[in-house]
C-alpha cells in the first residue's frame, strides 16, 4: 500500500471515526484509530500530520500515487484469472480498463492530464504504468500463487483502546499455516538505511494481524516495482511488542497535540512534495483555525516530531 494520502484513502475505507470530520458535517473530531500512513505522517512532521487528518486540507492528485493506485487494482483484478491465466500479457491489458474505472470513481484524477489535450503526457504514464506491472512478472510468479487476501482490510484494538487499521495488499497463507504479509511498492527500493522506515508499515501489519489471529506472521515481503526489487523480514514477537510500544508512545503525542493544538512542524527534505507550505509557518503560511476545542499545554509532554519509525 502506497504511504501518500491517497493510500491512506484506501486504507480508511470511508470507515468511523478515523478522520477528523464526520461525512456530511464541518464538524470536527479527534482522531480515534491510526494507520500506517498516518503514524508515518506524524514521525515525518505532526502539523502534516493535523493538516490531513483534523484540517482534511485537499490535497491534489499526483502522478506517483495515482499510478500506484492503478496498478495495485491491476495487480489485485489478475489473481481473478485462473492460475494459468495471470500473465503479463493478460496483466498489461488489464491496465486501460482499470484506468476507466479509476477515472469514475475519483474524476479528480483527469486534473493531472488537464493541459494534456494530444494525450501524449497520458499515454506515456499509461505506458509505465504497464512497466511496472510487467515487471512484477521478474520478482513473481502470480501462476503459483493462490493469495488467501487481496486488499484485506484489517483493524485491531489494542489493549489501551487504540485502534490499528490499514490495508494488506496481499496475504499468502502456506499450507503449513504460515503467514506472509505483501505489499507492493511501485518506486524504488529505499537505500539499506532507511529501509526501516519501509518495514515499519509491514511490522504494524505485522502486529495487527497478531492481535487478530494471535499468529506471527512468519515473512514481511515488500516488493519495489520501480527498481525490480524484494525487501523481505521475518519478524519474531519481540519486533511486533517493540512496534506496540512506540505506537503508544506516537498515540500519546498525537492525544496531546489533539489536545492542545500545539503541531509543531518539522521541515525536511520532505517538504518539497507537501502539498500545505501555503498553510505552514516554516514557508511563510498560517494554519486555519484550529477546529477543536484545546487546553493549556502542560510541561514535560510527550515530545512531537523526533520520533523514528523504530
Ligand atoms: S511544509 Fe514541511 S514543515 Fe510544513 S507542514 Fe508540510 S511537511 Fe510539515
Amino acid at each position: 500500500m502506497e504511504t501518500s494520502i491517497e493510500g491512506e484513502e484506501r486504507a480508511d475505507g470511508g470507515g468511523p471515526g478515523t478522520v477528523g470530520v464526520r461525512a456530511g458535517t464541518a464538524t470536527a473530531i479527534p482522531p480515534a484509530s491510526l494507520s500506517p500512513s498516518r503514524a508515518s505522517d506524524f514521525m515525518q512532521c505532526p502539523l502534516l500530520y493535523r493538516f490531513r487528518v483534523i484540517d482534511r486540507l485537499p490535497e491534489k492528485p499526483s502522478e506517483a500515487a495515482t499510478r500506484g493506485t492503478l496498478v495495485h487494482a491491476v495487480l489485485e483484478r489478475l489473481f481473478d484469472a485462473p492460475a494459468a491465466d495471470r500473465t503479463a500479457p493478460r496483466a498489461k491489458s488489464l491496465v486501460p480498463g482499470q484506468w476507466d474505472r479509476l477515472r469514475e470513481t475519483r474524476p479528480e484524477v483527469m486534473e493531472l492530464f488537464a493541459d494534456d489535450p494530444e494525450g501524449e503526457r497520458l499515454a506515456r504514464w499509461l505506458a509505465e504504468a504497464e512497466r511496472l506491472v510487467e515487471r512484477w512478472f521478474s520478482l513473481e510468479d502470480p501462476s503459483r500463487l493462490e493469495p488467501a487476501e487481496r486488499e484485506l482490510f484489517v483493524e485491531a484494538e489494542l489493549d489501551s483502546g487504540l485502534r490499528l487499521r490499514g490495508i494488506i495488499d496481499r496475504v499468502d497463507v502456506a499450507p503449513t499455516g504460515e503467514v506472509r504479509i505483501v505489499d507492493y511498492k511501485t518506486g524504488k527500493a529505499p537505500r539499506p538505511e532507511y529501509a526501516e522506515g519501509a518495514l515499519f508499515q509491514m511490522k504494524f501489519y505485522a502486529l495487527v494481524v497478531w492481535r487478530l489471529k494471535k499468529v506471527v506472521p512468519r515473512r514481511l515481503q515488500l516488493v519495489y516495482l520501480g527498481s525490480g526489487d524484494v525487501v523481505t523480514y521475518d519478524p519474531v514477537l519481540a519486533d511486533l511488542e517493540r512496534v506496540e510500544r512506540k505506537l503508544l508512545a506516537l498515540w500519546d503525542a498525537i492525544r496531546l497535540a489533539t489536545e492542545t493544538g500545539v503541531w509543531r512542524p518539522r521541515p525536511t527534505k520532505l517538504c518539497g512534495w507537501c502539498d500545505h507550505q501555503a498553510h505552514c509557518p516554516e514557508f511563510g503560511g498560517t494554519p486555519p483555525p484550529y477546529p477543536l476545542p484545546v487546553r493549556a499545554p502542560e510541561s514535560g509532554g510527550a515530545q512531537q516530531g523526533r520520533m523514528g519509525p523504530d
